[in-house]
């Protein structure tokens, strides 16, 4: 096992986890047994929060071609094994993938727990229809085999099931035969969007086609294209083809570090899509290219992803019925060429019908793919565009995202009912959970956690730690800035009981993370500001919990972790009005513990110390005896696992404190603390 820090493609979110290697079903089974939930994980090439989780199994040493039967062209492989390897073995046989994603970088089992689709999709559907059975091992150990004959619904549900159903261990799929390592590919150069959607629906004949789009083009040109279409290339095209030589040969190229996010600005995008629309010159071109080049041109420059910079980058991906296909997308483009934040890469493809699978993302209709940097005006263009998405029936693909909102994603697909029905049956405590599952409310027996302050930089933190162990956060703040923020004010006393009337679900862990440092002079000089803040520090804690601890008693479970001070511990000159509100805080939440004990609901007082926070920044903190906000999430979560009653984040505080309790008053006077 290694703890390290990961990441989607996208770069965003990265989270610590425990990661897992087993090289064999034998040891898959054993990490099984020992973690209580985890999430599989093939490559890690799903863009978002998909394959992250506090504890991930990564499936890569589980990689043996099983067997390739060449007559019949079926494959059979463990499904930790790259598709690079699998293109390997197969191509020089005169083989090819049925389906095939834009990187060869991915495992087999990563291609079916997102149904991957290809440049094919109107022609060959996803990969699931090219699979024949595989083998899974479900939260219960079992291994069971799943075909579209046998265990069916195990089947269609992890076909697109981003790894929630249990852990595929092998599968046999079709392949498809070729003559040459190239294909025939024809160029066409669409004026606007129009044309290229006309494009796309009038070569609809064409084994592949897809469009990129120039997204800096705006007006009479918005959504202009070149259009690429492509056939396999015969035996009678290209008489010597050489199927062992498919490789590219071009040099690989590496991007070493993460650039700065100001590199890829609009400027250089507009520089780039301009330049690369004029590449072909022609109306209608057409050429001959090899197989990596026509199907995995990105993969030539490796750790490409870091150009967006180290905070990363989203693809908002989403597929558009048929009937309001034009209208969305010209929609979708518009809003696009309004906003400031322009993405930087947009490909629109064709799909045909939609298959069985209950989480699969394609349906019959055009689907477009634009790359943003993750900051927070696109964040705020792409819920303006679910919104318009949700209107024209579309939905988004779940290995792209990391941030699309619970209520949009249900709306898009409707067998999400008979997904997490199934889910409640084979794995009713959540082994199986991603961030994105526990984000999106997929996983069964996820837990929540409620932050009351949760823009404060210790409320952050300790957000961090939950969701990084599988917790759905519900963030109460004073100002929400998005739907996933709950308006929460700590002195508006007569709004407590509606605002926990109006928590959509009962969490099962409480966080008071709010509060304020009032400068002790002033408040002296001003009575009123030294009430304003004991409202905060003091009452607004015993109203919010009188009322949360309420229904906690009721449901006889749930924890309450209180963010006190050791500024409580003993009264000082220098912080009387902090100190006094966090004693009353502190001497609260003690009693309140005792209070709920026979009420099976616990209680945790945390005193952090000195820590390095936005309230903080303009005292001077001495090193030794300063926490970071990252310590004290990751020691209040412990506290939490742990039961513990009172915690100091740094255990010298407990001696510091007790040391400063015991002086006697009369020396104590004297220090000037
Ligand atoms: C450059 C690029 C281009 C892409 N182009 C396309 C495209 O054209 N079409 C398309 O459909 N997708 C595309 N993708 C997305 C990619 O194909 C999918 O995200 C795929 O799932 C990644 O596979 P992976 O092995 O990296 O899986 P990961 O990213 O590690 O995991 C993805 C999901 O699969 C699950 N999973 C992985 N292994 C297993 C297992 N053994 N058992 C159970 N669940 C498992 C994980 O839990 C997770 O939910 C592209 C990605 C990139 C980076």
């Amino acid at each position: 096992m290694t703890r390290t820090e990961i990441a989607g493609w996208g770069n965003f979110p990265k989270v610590e986890a425990n990661v897992q290697n087993p090289k064999s079903e034998l040891e898959g089974k054993k990490t099984h047994e020992t973690l209580s939930n985890y999430i599989p994980r093939g490559a890690g090439r799903s863009y978002g929060d998909a394959a992250l989780g506090a504890q991930v199994l990564d499936s890569r040493k589980m990689c043996d071609t099983i067997d390739f039967n060449l007559k019949e062209g079926i494959f059979t492989c463990q499904a930790g094994k790259m598709l690079e390897d699998v293109l390997d073995e197969i191509v020089p046989n005169g083989y090819f993938l049925p389906v095939t994603p834009g990187t060869k970088f991915v495992t087999i089992g990563g291609m079916i727990a997102a149904d991957v689709h290809g440049k094919n999709h109107h022609i060959d559907g996803c990969f699931s229809k090219h699979l024949l059975w595989f083998r899974i091992m479900t939260a219960n150990a079992n291994i069971v085999t799943c075909s579209k004959t046998e265990n069916t619904e195990l089947f269609w549900a992890t076909c697109g099931g981003m790894g929630l159903t249990g852990v595929i261990l092998e599968a046999a799929f079709t392949l498809k035969s070729i003559e040459t390592s190239k294909v025939k590919n024809r160029t066409l150069r669409c004026v606007n969007l129009d044309d290229t959607i006309e494009g796309l629906l009038q070569n609809e004949s064409y084994t592949y086609s897809v469009a990129w789009v120039d997204c800096t083009s705006q007006e009479k040109k918005l959504g202009r294209s070149l259009l690429y279409l492509g056939e396999h290339a015969t035996n009678s095209d290209i008489p010597d083809a050489n199927l062992s030589q498919y490789r590219t040969k071009s040099p690989k190229l590496n991007v070493p570090f993460n650039f700065p996010s100001w590199m890829l600005n609009n400027q250089t995008a507009s520089i780039f899509n301009a330049l690369y629309y004029s590449k072909v010159r022609e109306e209608d071109f057409s050429s001959i290219v090899g197989l990596d080049e026509y199907f995995y041109p990105l993969d030539v420059v490796k750790n490409w992803n870091r150009l967006y910079g180290s905070s990363g980058f989203v693809q908002y991906q989403v597929v558009i019925p048929i009937d309001k296909a034009k209208e969305g997308m010209r929609a979708i483009l518009s809003k696009v060429a309004e906003t400031k934040e322009k993405p930087k890469l947009a490909v629109l493809k064709l799909f045909g019908e939609q298959n069985d699978g209950w989480l699969s993302f394609p349906q019959r209709g055009i689907q477009i793919a634009l790359d943003f940097r993750k900051n927070e005006q696109s964040f705020s263009l792409m819920n303006q565009l679910d919104d318009l998405v949700l209107k024209l029936k579309g939905r988004a693909y779940l290995a792209k995202d990391s941030r699309m909102k619970r209520s949009f994603f249900e709306a898009g697909y409707p067998k999400l009912g008979a997904f997490k029905q199934l889910l409640s049956q084979i794995d009713p405590n959540g082994k199986f959970r991603s961030l994105q599952s526990t984000r999106l409310g997929i996983t069964m027996g996820a837990k929540n956690v409620l932050i009351l302050g949760a823009n404060s930089d210790i409320g952050k933190e300790i957000g961090n730690q939950f969701s990084s162990n599988g917790f759905g956060l519900m963030l109460a703040v004073r100002n929400p800035k998005n739907e996933n923020e709950i308006l929460f004010d700590a002195t508006d006393f007569d709004s407590h009981a509606s605002f926990v009337e109006g928590l959509k679900i009962v969490p099962d862990v409480i966080v008071v993370a709010f509060g304020v440092l009032p400068d002790t002079k002033e408040s002296f000089e001003r009575p009123n500001m030294a009430v304003d803040s004991t409202l905060v520090n003091y009452t607004g804690v015993v109203s919010i919990l009188g009322h949360l601890s309420k229904v906690f008693a009721q449901r006889g479970s749930g924890t309450i972790i209180g963010v006190s001070s050791v500024a409580g511990d003993r009264g000082r000159g220098s912080n009387y009005i902090y100190g006094s509100a966090k004693a009353g805080m502190s001497t609260y939440l003690d009693g309140l513990r005792n209070f709920l004990v026979p009420k099976g609901v616990h209680v945790i007082t945390v005193k952090p110390g000195f820590v390095n926070t936005k309230m903080t920044r303009d005292l001077k903190l001495p090193k030794l005896l300063t926490a970071s906000s990252e310590q004290v999430g990751a020691e209040v979560y412990r506290a939490y696992e742990k039961k513990l009653n009172t915690v100091y984040i740094l255990p010298v505080w407990r001696l510091i404190m007790l040391a400063v309790g015991s002086i006697p008053e009369f020396i104590f006077k004297k220090m000037n603390l």
